[in-house]
């Protein structure tokens, strides 16, 4: 189940995690791995286990979550510059399967990812 990952925990507050940001659909905390000096992933609290399980119904959500991925950007410091990656499926490089948006700045990055 979604909900058993370890973001559900973060969600849950049974793990801890460093939260940038939260509300009552969505919850931001840094990467224990950074990929970049700033890196960030942001989750709805709702257990989407990736984005091509969502439906229309989460129309609203997924506006907000893009919404709040350059609010929180620019609380970093990183609002003018910054990458938002979502690896949607384990051949891609999803690991945890729980829908997260990685927020990525304050160094260059190159074009096309590996
Ligand atoms: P994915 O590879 O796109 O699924 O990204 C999963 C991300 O979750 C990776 O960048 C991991 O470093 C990160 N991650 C895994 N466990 C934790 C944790 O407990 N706290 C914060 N980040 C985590």
């Amino acid at each position: 189940m979604a909900e058993d990952t370890i973001f559900g925990k973060i969600i849950r507050r049974e793990i801890p995690a460093a939260i940038v940001y939260e509300d009552d659909l969505c919850l931001a905390f840094k990467d224990v791995n950074p990929q970049a000096p700033v890196h960030v992933l942001l989750i709805p609290k709702k257990p989407l286990p990736q984005l091509s399980a969502a439906t229309p119904e989460d129309h609203a959500l997924l506006g907000h979550l893009l919404l709040k991925a350059k609010e929180v950007a620019a609380d970093l410091g990183i609002g003018d510059q910054f990458r938002l990656v979502i690896n949607n499926g384990a051949e891609v490089g999803q690991t945890v399967f729980h829908l997260h948006l990685h927020i990525l700045g304050d160094r260059p990055f190159s074009w096309p990812p590996g």
